[in-house]
């Protein structure tokens, strides 16, 4: 069985704790690798090898880190499709699929590439007779990034890029489902000149990130994952003096008003809904049909669900591919018994689809209508390719729906209506809005992060926002006196 190791110093550094866990082909369900769960010790090394970095990194000049990013984005471009391929044999999504997923990650590099623009400080001249003012941003030291499964490389993508275009060094703590893209991209990266120690990984469970957060000489936490663990995340991290930002989980809605176009509306619901088997977080999960469309819009939806391909992922008819693991797809699943035992109806029941009879992680997919906030299917984060449809009576019931929910990430509405879309801007409270945009995340320019349950920590991930969180401020006061204007002045400093 192939062996997954860490990454620490610019090589590949085998795991010496004994433990281990395997990693899959969903489309196929056969266990195809182990991956090294790195123990204390292996962190404690990844995060020497990074602070030992740090100060020459650190003064590495803004041409040459922009230089050396370049090159990065120019070596991990020529490698787009490699690290797909790895997406789609360990996650499941399909290439086309993974492809953008890399495209997207991409981004983040080139936003990086803007640092010597980015990290332009402020200055004030003559702030006081002969004194200038002015603000510099500094990196903060070793960093660690703790990812998901659903993103092997576009979330590793979101942190590292600015993290290391700010200065500091980077230790990253990949999903143990997942890990062999994160493995490639340190390869790429010290091929494309990224100093040893610069980017590290460790692999592993909760041991590693429990080392992570605990390690004095980890400056800040980056993570996104599930709710539960970003909160914990949050609290360990604070409670240790680390700064932190956690992004959690999601239930996105899409409100569809009476007026809305509703083929558009049902190719979004579709293609939002079972894109990446539902396994992101920006995926809609919940469907808000608003007054008396709900029957058109839910026949409209059934009939492309009928359409959809799913396959392994590795043809290009395929449009979904498996779910990662077979625990997960059968607690997915679990969701269609519960919808219906609460009293909603299974219009689509994805385990009937003749897919599923194969030997990896499938499941059709499927659509429970006249689902109600009480219902398990609606209060929990599903992960997978079941749409939930809820029927209001007026808008004002659907942004109260919305609104009331516990997580806040993404939310759509389609309309034709230009005051309501504004109205539901305006209203809505989660982080990224669509306005017939089903999945509005951000471009690598802005930043993305959600609201409520959906993030820890006061700063969203990556664009501008990434350099602030990956930087600290520092202002200078300054003055190159005339020795014949000194005096003793107790008072406290005030401008003159
Ligand atoms: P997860 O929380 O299970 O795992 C995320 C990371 O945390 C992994 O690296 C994992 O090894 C680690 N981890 C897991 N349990 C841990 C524990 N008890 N203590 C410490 N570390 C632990 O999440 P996942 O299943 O990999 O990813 C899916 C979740 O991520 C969904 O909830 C999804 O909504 C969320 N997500 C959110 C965003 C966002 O931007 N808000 C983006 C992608 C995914």
């Amino acid at each position: 069985m192939e062996r997954i190791s860490h990454y620490i110093d610019g090589q590949i550094a085998a795991g010496s704790s004994g433990r281990s866990g395997p990693v899959y082909d969903p489309a196929s369900g056969q266990e195809t690798h182990r991956v090294d769960f790195a123990a204390l010790e292996e962190v404690r090394s990844a995060v020497a090898a990074a602070q030992e970095a740090f100060p020459a990194w650190r003064a590495t000049s803004l041409s040459r880190r922009a230089d050396i990013l370049f090159r990065v984005r120019e070596t991990l471009d020529r490698h787009r499709g490699e690290l797909a391929a790895l997406v789609t044999a360990q996650h499941g999504k399909v290439l086309s699929d993974a492809m953008g997923e890399v495209a997207r990650g991409l981004e983040n590099v080139e936003f990086a590439c803007g640092i010597p623009h980015l990290l332009k400080g402020a200055y004030s001249e003559q702030a006081s007779t002969g004194i200038d003012v002015y603000a510099i941003r500094q990196p903060l030291g070793v960093v660690a990034g703790i990812s998901p499964f659903n993103f092997p490389v576009m979330v590793p993508m979101w942190m590292f890029a600015n993290a290391i275009a700010c200065g500091n060094t980077f230790i990253l703590k990949p999903s143990e489902k997942d890990p062999s893209a994160s493995l490639r991209i340190a390869e790429l990266l010290t091929e494309a000149g990224v100093p040893d120690g610069v980017f590290n990984v460790v692999h592993g469970d909760r041991v590693a990130v429990d080392a992570i957060l605990a390690d004095p000489d980890v400056k800040a936490v980056s993570f996104v994952g599930s709710t539960p663990v970003a909160r914990s995340i949050h609290e360990a991290a604070t409670r240790s003096g680390k700064r932190v930002q956690a992004l959690a989980g999601a239930k996105n809605h899409m409100i569809v008003l009476p007026d809305a176009d509703l083929d558009m509306a049902a190719d979004a619901a579709v293609s939002a809904g079972f894109g990446s088997a539902g396994e992101r977080c920006m995926a809609i999960s919940v469907v808000v049909a608003v007054g008396a469309i709900g029957d058109r819009l839910v026949a409209a939806i059934k009939e492309r669900m009928a359409k959809v391909q799913i396959g392994d992922g590795r043809d290009a008819r395929s449009e979904m591919g498996p779910l990662v693991t077979r625990e997960h797809r059968d607690r997915v699943a679990s969701y269609l018994d519960s919808g219906r035992a609460q009293g909603a109806t299974v219009v689509v029941d994805g385990r009937e689809d003749p897919i599923v009879s194969r030997a990896g992680f499938f499941l059709g997919v499927s659509l429970i209508d006249h689902v109600t906030p009480a219902m398990d299917c609606y209060r929990d984060e599903i992960f997978g390719p079941v749409l939930s449809v809820v029927r209001t009576e007026t808008y004002e019931e659907a942004i109260q729906l919305v609104n009331e929910n516990p997580w806040g990430n993404g939310a759509a509405i389609f309309t034709r209506d230009g005051g309501a879309a504004r109205q539901f801007q305006f209203d809505v409270e989660a982080g990224m809005v669509g306005i017939n945009v089903p999945i509005p995340v951000p471009v690598g320019y802005y930043s993305f992060g959600g609201w409520k349950q959906s993030l820890f920590g006061d700063t969203h991930m990556y664009g501008p926002e990434g350099i602030h969180f990956y930087t600290r401020g520092k202002v200078v006061t300054s003055r190159w006196p005339d020795p014949a204007t000194s005096t003793v002045d107790l008072g406290f400093p005030r401008t003159r």
